[in-house]
Order: C-alpha cells, then sequence, then structure tokens
C-alpha cells in the first residue's frame, strides 16, 4: 500500500488524483490533504477519504473543525512529519516550490504537476533529488510522456524532445484579434479541463513556454533539443526523435488520469490501466506554432537561453500578468509585452540557493507590478 500525501487536493490535479486513488483502493492511501483557502471542500475531502491530516495554507482559522493546521510553515511541517510514501504537488503557481523542497528534503519521492517548481529552481531540486536519493516523477502530460519514453534509453541518443501543444483558446483565431480577445474567451479550452491559470497560459503558450524550461531542467538538454508542435487533438503527448531518426511518441486519451497513475504507481506500470483510446477515424495533425502569434513561447526560449534568473522571472511576472489579467487591469497582449520588458532587463542576482531564488521572484513581482503601474 502506497501512502499518499495530495496537495492541491481541491484543484483540477487534486481532484484527479484522488480519481486515481479510488481506482485503486487496494495500492494507493491518501494520508494528508491541502489547500488554500477552500476550506468547506478541503473538510469534506477529509471525511470522505477518512483522512485527518488536513492543512489550510492561506487561512488561520476555519469553522471545519477536521482541518488539522493552517499555513505554509505548518504544510511544510506537516509533509515532513508525515508517513507518505510520495507527495503529489498539484499547487497552483510558485507556492508549489516550498512544499517541494520539503517532501524532497524529507526523502519521499515526489509526483510532480507543479511545474513552477522546475522553472524556479530546477538546478537546486535536480541537486536536492540526487542528495536525498529521491524519485521525481513529473506528472504534466507531456513530461510524463518524454520520462518514460526515455526509459531504457541513453539521454545521448535522443537528438530532440517534442512537446506538443494544443494551441489554446485562440489556435483558430487569426493574430489580429488577439487584441480584443476578453478572459471569457482566453478560458475555453478546446481539450483540457483544467485550473484557470493554467487554461489561460495555454491561450498565450505560456504554458508551453514553462514547459519547455521545465523539460530543460528535468531532462537536463540543451534549448536546440526542444522542439513544440501544436496538436490540436491532445492524443500525442509528446515526442522523442533518435539518432537514426525514429520517432517515438506516447499517445493515449486526454485525461490527466494516466500520468497521475504513471507518477505514483511507478515503477510498477503493468499493473495499470487507463481510458481506452481507439485510433479508428481519427487524424492526427501537427502544425508550427506562429511565435508572432504566441510571444509568450517565444519569450520562454529567451529566458531559457539567458540563464535560470530569468527563468524565475518568465514565471514571476507571468503569475502577476496573469492575474491582472484576470481582474481586467491589462489586456491579453499586455501580457507578453510587459514580460518581455522584464526579460529584456538586467537581474543582478545569481540563483545559486533557495534564498536567491526567492529574493528574484520578489523582485520581478514588484517590477511588474510597477510597470502596470
Ligand atoms: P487549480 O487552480 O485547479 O488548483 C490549485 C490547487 O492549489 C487548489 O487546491 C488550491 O487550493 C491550491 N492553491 C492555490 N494557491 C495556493 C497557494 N498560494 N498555496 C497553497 N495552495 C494553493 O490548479 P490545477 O490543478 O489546474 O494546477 C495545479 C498545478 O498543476 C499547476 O502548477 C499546473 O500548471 C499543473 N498542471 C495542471 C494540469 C491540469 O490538468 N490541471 C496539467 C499539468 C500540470 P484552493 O482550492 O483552496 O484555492
Ligand atoms: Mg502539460
Amino acid at each position: 500500500m502506497k501512502k499518499i500525501f495530495l496537495l492541491g487536493s481541491t484543484g483540477s490535479i487534486g481532484q484527479s488524483s484522488i480519481d486515481v486513488v479510488n481506482d485503486y483502493p487496494h495500492l494507493l492511501k491518501i494520508v494528508g490533504l491541502s489547500a488554500n483557502s477552500n476550506d468547506k471542500k478541503l473538510s469534506e475531502l477529509g471525511y470522505k477519504l477518512d483522512v485527518n491530516n488536513l492543512v489550510l495554507t492561506g487561512k488561520d482559522n476555519s469553522e471545519y473543525s477536521n482541518i488539522s493546521s493552517f499555513g505554509m510553515l505548518e504544510l511544510l511541517e506537516a509533509i515532513k512529519n508525515s508517513d507518505a510514501d510520495i507527495v503529489i504537488n498539484g499547487i497552483a503557481g510558485s507556492s508549489g516550490l516550498l512544499p517541494s523542497i520539503a517532501t524532497i528534503e524529507s526523502g519521499k519521492d515526489l509526483a510532480l504537476a507543479n511545474k513552477e517548481t522546475m522553472v524556479m529552481a530546477g538546478p537546486l531540486i535536480n541537486k536536492l533529488a540526487r542528495e536525498h536519493n529521491i524519485k521525481l516523477l513529473p506528472v504534466d502530460s507531456e513530461h510524463s510522456a518524454i520520462f518514460h519514453l526515455l526509459e531504457n534509453r541513453k539521454i545521448e541518443d535522443v537528438e530532440e524532445i517534442i512537446l506538443t501543444a494544443s494551441g489554446g483558446a485562440f489556435r483558430d483565431l487569426p493574430i489580429e484579434k488577439l487584441k480584443e480577445v476578453t478572459l471569457q474567451d482566453a478560458l475555453k479550452h478546446p481539450t483540457w479541463s483544467m485550473g484557470n491559470k493554467i487554461t489561460i497560459d495555454s491561450a498565450s503558450m505560456a504554458n508551453k513556454g514553462l514547459e519547455v524550461i521545465e523539460a530543460a531542467m528535468l531532462f537536463n538538454l540543451d534549448i536546440d533539443k526542444i522542439k513544440v508542435l501544436i496538436h490540436p487533438q491532445s492524443y500525442v503527448h509528446s515526442l522523442i526523435r533518435v539518432k537514426d531518426c525514429s520517432m517515438y511518441a506516447q499517445i493515449s486519451a486526454p485525461d490527466m488520469k494516466l500520468p497521475i497513475q504513471n507518477a505514483i504507481l511507478y515503477p510498477e506500470l503493468e499493473r495499470v490501466e487507463s481510458t481506452y483510446l481507439d485510433l479508428v477515424g481519427k487524424n492526427l495533425s501537427f502544425t508550427l506554432p506562429d511565435l508572432e502569434k504566441y510571444q509568450m513561447l517565444d519569450l520562454a526560449y529567451l529566458a531559457l537561453k539567458k540563464g535560470n534568473a530569468y527563468t524565475i522571472a518568465y514565471n514571476a511576472c507571468n503569475e502577476v500578468l496573469v492575474d491582472a489579467f484576470v481582474n481586467r487591469e491589462i489586456s491579453f497582449l499586455q501580457i507578453p509585452y510587459y514580460t518581455k520588458i522584464i526579460l529584456e532587463s538586467n537581474i543582478k542576482i545569481e540563483p545559486q540557493n533557495l534564498n536567491n531564488i526567492l529574493e528574484i521572484d520578489k523582485l520581478v513581482r514588484s517590477k511588474t507590478k510597477t510597470l502596470i503601474g
């Protein structure tokens, strides 16, 4: 029986993770749950799943008496003190970083959906994972696909990896119409049902930008070995091309349950089944993303080229800008506009340790807010 601490239990990844655990009650058991502000749902999940260790990070009390602790520091302690074998990190945004570090430092395996962890602190996370000898298992569907395609293969034999992208809500919209789009338009994802932040990031392709950076950090790959193709059907989750030009793809229904179960049941994948995908009658197509239209994707490559300080900056300013877009303070096209200004500025701090990383994150957030005015 594998014991799981589920972070971000009230969100989209949280729900898919609970569905997986319910599919395998003889193999998996949740022993801890976290949420930020949704105490009602956290409390209900506690009763439903028979879990006592419930941590709410965004409030310091609650009317729901089964919630056991409050605040981020308490969550970090709860992760460290828990007897979980593996932690699923489904927290949205940069707040996922410290829980990832607490997981690794307490010797637990990490099933990582929170891509911000690698974007902000890839080199530090890889170093800690090695030192504490834990398994770092990607949950993001593209990275899960690549992780499994790379198994039993030497990374030197891989010529390139190809991350697929749905193209988001504006895939079929002409570029000149982007200046008119609204929040409601951006929230309509064609194939995946996910949290709001990642759905807006899919529309701008900042999500794919974050994933290019995540892939570079996770698999230790040079920037020119990471490609992106738009694949509207979202059946091929990613591909690798090896030296002899053969390509290998991972193909499955667009359902996050598969990458989640592949991470938490790893390496015992033979016990796992998933949603059946019938390929008959399906057309699979691939096109190059238009980098004029998807400037956030282009800017992610720029950030990666400039180094870890700029990948932290890319994520921090995008988070502030998406928030501002959600609050109707800026337009959709101002997201890449301000991101470019931030990435072209000079960041003098080197992200050598956690304090530096958090310092850069804070500095860029404040710079971005000043820019927006
Ligand atoms: P959601 O917005 O649906 O859920 C976010 C979860 O994180 C909620 O439980 C929320 O709690 C909690 N949370 C939010 N802010 C904080 C905070 N400041 N501190 C602690 N907890 C917080 O997000 P998703 O499930 O869509 O995404 C989660 C992560 O997984 C993201 O990094 C995303 O990029 C990644 N991911 C998601 C995919 C998907 O299919 N959804 C696919 C691949 C990756 P509360 O409900 O109380 O606010
Ligand atoms: Mg993804």
